[in-house]
């Protein structure tokens, strides 16, 4: 083992959130290391962008490379949601969304990091992870080589696949995704969307050729008897489509992929000086298409409280508060976003998948939950009420009248009302 290399903040994970946190962290002038286990190109989940990805990519300084790389811009939508017939929506109409190549995109935002000087250590995975005198030790295996790192700070993006069961505390109904790559010709040139019985269907044009297509469903739908392997369950599901149903013939490049995409929250997400970031501190339903911009935003709110921290470690507390605040505002407001826009799918509702997902969450924590968990069902609740208002607030309930147009003309050219509210 070599000499310790010394950081202020350490990495682990170069997705999405790690490496927008990497890029703000050297910004500020922090000597950061990076460590990823996985070869970049990679494959991951989450290739749709919701709009508000520009001004975080703009924020971070990648968003000229990211306009550059050939991924798909302003894709029109075909929706079969609020009504039975599909409908059109054209990309003004929504904002300028992205359609990428996670493979690339991923690969684009380390390359940044690294020009910028962050210290990359790829592929490589932590061995061993303790703390003492303030500091923790990292003995990581980088290739054949063995490296310590001592840092201040700890940062974990590693993502969903890294949360243990324990950790994951549920914020919405368990979600299961299918997912695959299907080529040929004649596939759709827009976005498609629809509602089922049993679940939903997302697709998109892929940037590097094919047609990206995921199901989302709950358990049952997997576990039914008739279900022999993914590909025939996914067929079955494209079959039954307005919008996919030529998809069911369709060739498929990939093998058919099985994931978790249910919302949670983790229990551990701020430990002292091991902070999580991304979808290793929360997930969202991918209903909303925004789990990156949502990860990467939230990435930057943690690098704030980080870097209160490593300034002032008397200001733990604040920096604490904060973040949790943070996470609990998006998740929350997520949660509540998500049960209204599935309470508008023009499906019967009485179905368990969408009954599953329209009732308000109940609170699955037992007494012994303190805490962040117990703060969360508060936020929630605020939210439900705060939409509630929304939804309820007639803009005519106190119509203005003529008198009082008169009254404020009369206010307006007063000039000793004027005077004397000066
Ligand atoms: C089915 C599904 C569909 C989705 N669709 C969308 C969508 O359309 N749009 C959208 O915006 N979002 C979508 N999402 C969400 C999106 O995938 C995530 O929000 C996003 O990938 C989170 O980024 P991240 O950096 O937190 O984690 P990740 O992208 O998962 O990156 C984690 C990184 O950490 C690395 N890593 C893990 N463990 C270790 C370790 N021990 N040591 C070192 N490295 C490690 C991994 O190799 C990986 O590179 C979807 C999610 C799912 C499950």
């Amino acid at each position: 083992m070599t000499q310790p290399q010394h950081y202020d903040a350490v990495i682990v994970g170069a997705g999405p959130a790690g490496c927008c946190a990497a890029l703000r962290m050297v910004d500020l002038g922090y000597r950061v290391a990076l460590v990823e286990r996985s070869p970049f190109p990679r494959p991951r989940f989450g290739e749709s962008l919701s709009p508000g990805i520009w001004n975080i990519l703009d924020y971070i300084g990648v968003a000229p490379a990211v306009a550059k790389a050939g991924f798909l811009r302003d894709l029109p939508a075909r929706v079969c949601w609020e009504t039975a017939e599909p409908q059109l929506i054209l990309p003004g109409q929504r904002g300028s969304g992205l359609m990428v190549d996670r493979a690339r995109f991923d690969t684009l935002l380390l390359d940044a990091a690294r020009a910028r000087g962050v210290s990359l250590f790829q592929p490589a995975s932590v061995i061993r992870l303790d703390c003492g005198d303030g500091h923790w030790r990292l003995d990581i295996r980088h290739g054949a080589n063995e490296c310590l790192l001592q840092t201040r700070l700890v940062f974990e993006a590693t993502g969903r696949a890294a949360r243990s069961t324990r950790q994951c505390y549920p914020v919405g109904a368990e979600t299961l995704a299918l997912s695959t790559l299907a080529v040929g010709t004649d596939l759709p040139i827009e976005t498609c969307i629809e509602a089922q019985a049993d679940g939903w269907i997302w697709g998109a044009p892929h940037p590097s050729g094919g047609f990206r297509i995921q199901a989302f469903m709950g358990p049952a739908t997997l576990r039914e008897p008739d279900v022999r392997d993914l590909s025939t369950r996914l067929r079955a599901l494209l079959v039954r489509s307005q919008l996919f149903k030529a998809l069911a013939e369709a060739r498929f490049d990939e093998p058919v992929r099985a994931c978790r995409a249910t919302a949670y929250i983790n229990r551990d997400a701020w430990q002292p000086g091991r902070i999580q970031l991304g979808e290793a501190a929360f997930a969202i339903d991918p209903l909303s298409s925004s789990g990156v911009e949502k990860a990467m935003r939230f990435t930057l709110q943690a690098v704030i409280a980080a870097n209160t921290l490593l300034k002032d470690a008397g200001a733990a507390t604040m920096a604490r508060d904060f973040y949790q605040d943070r996470l609990l505002q998006a998740a929350a407001t997520h949660a509540v976003w998500t049960r209204n826009y599935y309470a508008k799918a023009s499906i019967d509702q009485d179905r368990p998948f969408w009954q599953a997902r329209t009732l308000p969450l109940s609170n699955s924590s037992d007494a012994s939950e303190y805490g962040l968990i117990a703060r969360f069902h508060t936020a929630y609740a605020a939210r439900e009420r705060y939409e509630a208002k929304k939804l309820t607030f007639d803009v005519n309930a106190e119509p203005v009248t003529d008198a009082d147009i008169a009254a404020i003309w009369r206010i307006c050219h007063d000039k000793k009302y004027q005077q004397k509210n000066q």
